[in-house]
This record gives C-alpha cells, structure tokens and sequence, in this order.
C-alpha cells in the first residue's frame, strides 16, 4: 500500500468505526481499499488541477495553450474517458473535469493554440 493510502486507511479506520462497505455489484470492500482508491483519485485530482495552474502559468511568456485530454491509452480506459481522448478545453473550462470518476488515470497535455 502507497504511504497516503496507509495514512488514509488509518483515519478511516479511526475512532469512528470501520468504514469498510459492500459495492452496488454486493462486493464487500475493506476500508483499506477504499483508502486506496481514495488516495489514487485524488493525486490524479492533484496532478491534473497541478498541470492547468502551469498552463495557466505559461501565459506570463506568452505561451498560450489549451488543454488536451489523454487517457492512459491502454484496455482498462472506460467509454467515458475514452471518449474525451483528444477533446481540447479552455483551462477555465478544464478545471475540475479530471478525475472523471474514481480511479480515473487521465491527464491533460498542452495543446498550443498559436501553432
Ligand atoms: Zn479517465
């Protein structure tokens, strides 16, 4: 288990009670594995909103880009997501697009608009 997930799982496990669930599909999940996929979302969530903030940053030298949504382009890419790959936003409109959903592994690529 990744270092964020183990600190998760912790407080998930915490004082409250465990808050381990059964899935709409009557799988049971423990807390561990929700802490996991809580953690792994939410660094996509960080590293996605991370890379439109330089984006956006970029404009201080005059370089204007858009953002291009990629996928991890491998078998596992949902039809949500597959269906954006190459969808190109506005930054303004980007934020908070990607996660799409948890465990969503996608990112975004500068797309550049004056080329
Ligand atoms: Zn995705």
């Amino acid at each position: 288990m990744m270092p964020s997930a183990r600190k998760l799982n912790a407080v998930i496990k915490g004082a409250g009670g465990d808050l381990s669930l059964i899935d709409i599909l009557g799988r049971f999940m423990p807390a561990e594995r929700r802490a996991q996929i809580l953690a792994r979302t939410e660094i996509i969530r960080a590293h996605a909103e991370g890379q439109l903030q330089e984006f956006e940053n970029w404009k201080v030298l005059q370089v204007n880009v858009k953002a291009e949504w990629i996928t991890a382009g491998d078998n596992r890419v949902c039809p949500q997501c597959a269906d954006l790959e190459g969808s190109i936003f506005t930054i303004e409109v980007a934020r908070g697009m990607i996660p799409l959903h948890a465990q969503c592994r996608c990112a975004w690529i500068p797309f550049n608009v004056d080329a």
